[in-house]
């Protein structure tokens, strides 16, 4: 049996993966060691079984694994990944950070997307498959078949991120915030509404308020930065809807590279990615043409209808958390040019848009081996 070393397993999106482990019955598949960069050698319990954490950042633990899977995040692939590959191991390295998405040595793993380039790659020895963005891994879920039949020119992504994207600390920094907001703001029923919003604006602004992580309070408000400056105007988070839908289609060196821009946005939503698409078709389709073309073989999608009813209820974080259906609604022909639509996806970023993917890519190399 191979052996399987699981890093990060403590954080969001490796809970998320161990759970859908567990439901997926894969535990059974190979031999799976626990690390821990924070608590190593410590006795912990999962899923009724006792194990002794290794330590993630000893290259010998590490180097016995056939495959390591990781979703500690960038700072820890960057500082052991090269270390461990400069001792020889040859194992594979599933990673769901991003530092080695868009090198030469790996690939971003999304199976419904690029399953024949992911057997392609592994024939030709890479051992690097790694996770894409969780706001980009998800519209092209949803899109896949738009994308496939090479019918988009460009598109603008508008993200509308949850505060669990950010990781476990800052999602537990937004319930915090409501929780001081709730015991510090002075409301009754008889209260006039105006002195209410101005008493929780006073709140939200005092000194007091917990916003390590974020900086700035994200209750009641929206940040419209994730990631680096990349000082030319765009933040990393953007750049990455770029490269990484043309590297995940292989059309990184292609005439049909697509053009993607737009603003990433961080709001209030607990859990699930949102974002409003504009695209351009490279020719002119009706609704139902292109309802047809998006539903067209795409098992992982849940079409909502565009009226209000359909969309509040179906199209949004609440109704999509921990589902694995992405929700593309709101599917209209804007009347500002030519060819020109919009959409908006939302669906689960820890599931579809992190674990899901690993937890697949996993799956086929065990079957492989
Ligand atoms: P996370 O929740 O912050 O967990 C990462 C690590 O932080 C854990 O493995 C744990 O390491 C440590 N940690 C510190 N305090 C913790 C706490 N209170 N609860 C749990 N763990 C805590 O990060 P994440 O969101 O899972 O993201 C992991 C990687 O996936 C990142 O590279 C991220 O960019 C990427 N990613 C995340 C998402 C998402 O939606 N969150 C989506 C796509 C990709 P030790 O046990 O070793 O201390």
């Amino acid at each position: 049996m191979k052996k399987v070393g699981l890093i990060g397993w403590r954080g969001l999106v490796g809970s998320v993966l161990l759970k859908r482990m567990q439901q997926e019955d894969d535990f059974k598949k190979a031999k799976y060691y626990y690390f821990s960069t924070s608590n190593p050698n410590t006795e912990v319990v999962i899923h009724g079984n006792n194990y002794l954490l290794k330590d993630a950042n000893s290259i010998w633990h590490l180097a016995e694994m056939d495959i390591i899977l990781t979703c500690q995040g960038s700072s820890y692939t960057n500082s052991i990944y090269d270390e461990l590959r400069n001792n020889g191991w040859q194992g594979y390295w599933i990673d769901a950070s991003s530092a080695k998405r868009m090198h030469d040595d790996s690939i971003i793993a999304l199976d419904p997307v690029n399953k024949e380039a992911l057997i392609c790659a592994l024939d030709n020895g890479i051992k690097n498959f790694i996770g894409g963005n969780c706001s980009i891994t998800l519209s092209l879920l949803g899109l896949n078949s738009l994308f496939k039949e090479n019918l988009v020119e460009w598109c603008s992504m508008m993200t509308y991120q949850a505060a669990s994207g950010a990781g476990a600390a800052y999602v537990r920094e937004l319930l915090s915030q409501v929780k001081y907001l709730s015991d510090n703001l002075d409301f009754n029923n008889n209260a006039n509404t105006l002195n209410v919003i101005e008493n929780a604006h006073k709140v939200l602004s005092s000194e007091d308020f917990p916003k390590q992580q974020f900086c700035v309070p994200l209750l009641g408000n929206i940040i419209p930065w994730i990631d680096t400056d990349l000082m030319n105007g765009s933040s990393k988070e953007e750049w990455k809807g770029e490269v990484e839908l043309n590297k995940i289609l292989g059309l990184s060196t292609s005439k049909d590279y697509i053009k993607v821009d737009g603003l990433c946005i961080r709001v209030s939503s607990l859990r699930s990615h949102s974002a409003a698409i504009t695209f351009k078709l490279k020719k002119n389709l009706s609704l139902e043409e292109l309802e047809a073309i998006i539903k067209k073989s795409n098992p992982w999608i849940n079409f909502i209808a565009n009226n209000k009813e359909s969309s509040i209820h179906h199209l949004s974080p609440i109704a999509t958390s921990e589902s694995l259906k992405i929700a593309v609604g709101r599917l209209k022909k804007l009347n500002i040019g030519e060819n020109l639509y919009s959409v908006l996806t939302v669906g689960d970023q820890l599931l579809w848009g992190a674990a899901e993917p690993l937890r697949r890519m996993l799956n086929i190399l065990l079957q492989r081996s």
